[in-house]
């Protein structure tokens, strides 16, 4: 983690938030590289989910939310997490996480701490008026399903997919990204019929594990953790949790949940008249009728699948999984970051040999600018005049290939291109560039 940690900051991916001013605990910001890194982890999600199948659409739902929202999902009453403190360090711990140094008997009962963080509405700051900043984005999901249902004409199976912040006031954030009080989640709901829920369930966590395995986290790497029924949430019926070795320990890559009728019945208006299979609270408020008619004109209310995974956990694993010290035939080491191409904070740095030959630099500025085009991510000119620092800073971001051009290049129009992985280099026309690249980045 350590090392990690230090190759983060050290160029650019990761900074600790309000730096400056001491941080604020549980807090990142991701820099130059990590935001890279971070959309194409979300925009690889968002292709495999709303690109690739047309029964799933998107959304982008509000950050502040309704306290009747979060009433109704259970999580004013429900979501929190019990925390004991230690009399001899003075420290609070959530009560599953306490410290071998600290002794049972210097800590306090378990009292429970609601996780939400609430924040006035307004002018006036007397509490009359608040909301919460989500935290889970799932629940907005559940608030839109008519919205979404009625403007596109869907049927049932179909899905909902968001990407965006949450936050939780994490009794002990820690383990740098992993647990953190403000993360990313990429989250699906996906409404099905009562009956056929175990069905899609099994083929989501089959779909997970495939789409980690494209961004570079094995299925060896990820333990399939079937939640026993009483650590279930109260809502689920059954969760398969996506467990990953990270560098602490094994812990929650992303959850997968079968959440039944619940969140859809518990939204839902006229509630008695709908069969809800789940122990739902009564809803006083809602306007909407949270469900759809089947053939024989019956009321139902769907089923829902959630595969739910972390922005940060995911960018953490893709990262441990990447991150590779080498040994070379010389003796000496080199870090270098095996990332899938299509992740790759940068995909191609173009290197004129010599840093003052105008003529080299504008054939390089040429490329980068053609390179650019191609829609594939950045592509940057690194004009720094020494090829050996710039192929080993590219390793360690993880740039797939880096091109040179030298004054051959002037004559007969080719540059040397070299392999990330291989260390390879070839020369190879100007005019095959586009192709090679969009091959490698696409593949
Ligand atoms: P944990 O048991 O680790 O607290 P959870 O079971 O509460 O996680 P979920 O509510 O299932 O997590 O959230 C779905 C996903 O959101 C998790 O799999 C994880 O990737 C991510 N996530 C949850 N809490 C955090 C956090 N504090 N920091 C970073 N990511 C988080």
């Amino acid at each position: 983690m350590d090392e990690l940690v230090a190759l983060c900051k050290r160029r650019g991916f990761i900074f600790q938030s309000s730096e400056i001013y001491g941080g604020l605990q549980g807090t990142y910001d991701f820099g130059p590289l990590g935001v890279e890194l971070k959309n194409n982890i979300k925009n690889a999600w968002w292709e495999s989910m709303v690109y690739e199948n047309d029964d799933i659409e998107g959304l982008d739902s509000s950050i502040l939310t309704n306290p009747l929202v979060l009433k109704y999902s259970g999580h004013e009453d429900t979501f929190s997490d019990p925390m004991v403190d230690c009399k001899s360090c003075g420290k609070r711990y959530r009560a599953d996480q306490v410290p071998k140094e600290c002794k049972v008997e210097d800590l306090t009962e378990p009292r429970q701490f609601n996780l939400m963080f609430k924040t006035n509405v307004g002018p006036i700051e007397d509490g009359s008026s608040y909301a919460y900043l989500r935290p889970e984005t799932a629940q907005q999901i559940f608030t839109n399903f008519k919205n979404v249902l009625d403007s596109t004409s869907k049927a049932i199976p179909f899905g909902i997919a968001q990407i965006g912040k949450a936050f939780r006031n994490e009794i002990t954030p820690r383990n740098f990204i992993f647990r953190v009080r403000e993360f990313e989640q990429m989250e699906l709901e996906y409404f099905v019929m009562p009956g056929n829920d175990e069905e899609f369930h099994d083929s989501w966590v089959q779909k997970r594990l495939e789409w980690w395995n494209n961004q570079g986290v094995p299925m060896e790497s990820i333990e399939i953790y079937d939640v026993p029924t009483e650590e279930l949430a109260h809502y689920s019926k059954k969760t398969v949790d996506l467990m990953y070795k990270f560098p602490h320990g094994l812990e929650e890559l992303e959850g997968i949940a079968n959440r039944t009728d619940f969140d859809l019945g518990s939204h839902s208006k006229k509630q008695k008249e709908l069969a809800i299979n789940s122990n739902v609270k009564e809803n006083k408020h809602s306007n909407s009728k949270m469900a759809i008619q089947d053939s024989s004109g019956e009321w139902v209310v769907p089923y829902v699948i959630e595969p739910s995974a972390g922005v940060e956990r995911g960018f953490l694993a893709i990262l441990n999984e990447a991150y590779l010290l080498e040994e070379l035939e010389d003796g000496k080491t080199r870090v270098v970051l095996k990332l899938k191409p299509h992740l790759s904070p940068v995909k191609a740095a173009v290197i004129p040999l010599k840093k003052n030959s105008s003529e080299l630099v504008d054939s390089a500025k040429q490329i980068k600018k053609d390179l650019q085009k191609l829609g594939l991510g950045r592509v940057i000119l690194e004009n720094t005049g020494n090829i050996g620092k710039s192929y080993r800073k590219h390793d360690e971001i993880g740039t797939p290939v880096c091109i040179t051009v030298d004054f051959e290049t002037l004559n007969d129009k080719t540059v040397t291109i070299r392999d990330r992985d291989s260390m390879d280099q070839k020369r190879i026309s100007i005019v095959d560039l586009s192709s090679y690249l969009t091959k490698l980045i696409n593949n």
